[in-house]
């Protein structure tokens, strides 16, 4: 089986960035499944209480494939007026294309500071001590390619002619009458949706290039990481995860062993490369 078979709704960034720590392991992972450790789903838990101190998140229920991508739609623009009219938001969707791949993901925080949007990335530590020097790299690396998405989304790059295209959409195919009661919809027209919602990117400020990573603890932020986009060197990188995806040549496993330690899929792996 292709890897790109695993992700028919599109890449996600995690799983772009999650190369740069050992690529073996995210390819176990796509094949054999992931458990959610007792960290991730606390990890899960701060995010979304991060997300409630500037949403009210209201439960609904898409019933089709259109109702899910509408609701992708009706989330991004909500996030877009929140930012506008408040200057913060927190999980903020993007998605888009980036040489041959369809890529998603979800942006922690966007704030406006002099009339330049930054980009955030909140990471939860399990000690108030500093990640290693390659957790940063992959980090760094996850926040430049939201980074990234955000300016093609701002530019018009990707736009809701790609959207439709690449999840098979037609001009007529509608949002279901449930989910349109549901949210109050007048129009039902999912191309009509994409179409606002894309143009919608266009009313944001500019995107500032200093990002930043914010260490958490616990309640407690124990550092930031503030660092500048290098579009040359994020090209590079992602040039070479991408060859991976489009299977130019097989997954790599870490060159850092200290890492297996810490793997759930170190047994096979041994097994597998003796
Ligand atoms: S055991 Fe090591 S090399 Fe193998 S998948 Fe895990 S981290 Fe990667």
């Amino acid at each position: 089986m292709q890897p790109i078979s695993f992700r028919k709704s599109g890449v996600n960034v995690t799983d772009l960035s999650s190369q740069l720590w050992c690529e073996k392991q995210l390819e176990f992972s796509l094949y054999l499944g992931k458990e959610k450790t007792k960290e991730m789903i606390q990890g899960e838990k701060i995010h979304e209480d991060l997300q409630k101190e500037v949403v009210d998140i209201i439960e609904v229920s898409p019933l089709t494939f259109h109702d899910f991508l509408a609701l992708k739609l009706i989330n991004m623009n909500e996030a877009i007026n929140i930012l506008l009219s408040q200057g913060l938001i927190r999980e903020i969707p993007v998605l888009g294309k980036i040489n041959k791949i369809f890529i998603k993901g979800m942006i922690d925080e966007l704030i406006i500071k002099e009339n330049k949007i930054m980009l955030l990335d909140t990471k939860t530590r399990h000690s108030d001590s500093m990640p290693s020097k390659e957790q940063v790299i992959s980090a760094e690396f996850q926040l430049t390619l939201y980074k990234f998405l955000l300016d093609n989304l701002k530019k018009g790059n990707f736009n809701y002619i790609h959207f439709m295209k690449y999840y098979n959409l037609r001009y007529n195919h509608q949002i279901s009458d449930e989910f349109s009661k549901e949210l109050n919809l007048e129009d039902k027209n999912i191309m009509s949706l994409a179409k606002k919602t894309f143009l919608r990117f266009k009313e944001l400020p500019e995107i500032s290039d200093d990002l930043v990573l914010r260490y958490r603890y616990k309640d407690n932020i124990i550092k930031e990481h503030n660092f500048i986009f290098n579009q040359e060197k994020f090209i590079e990188i992602y040039n070479f995860i991408e060859e991976y995806w489009l299977e130019k040549r097989p997954a790599l496993r870490t060159q850092d062993l200290w890492k297996c330690n810490h793997c759930e899929f170190k047994q096979r792996c041994y097994n597998e490369e003796s």
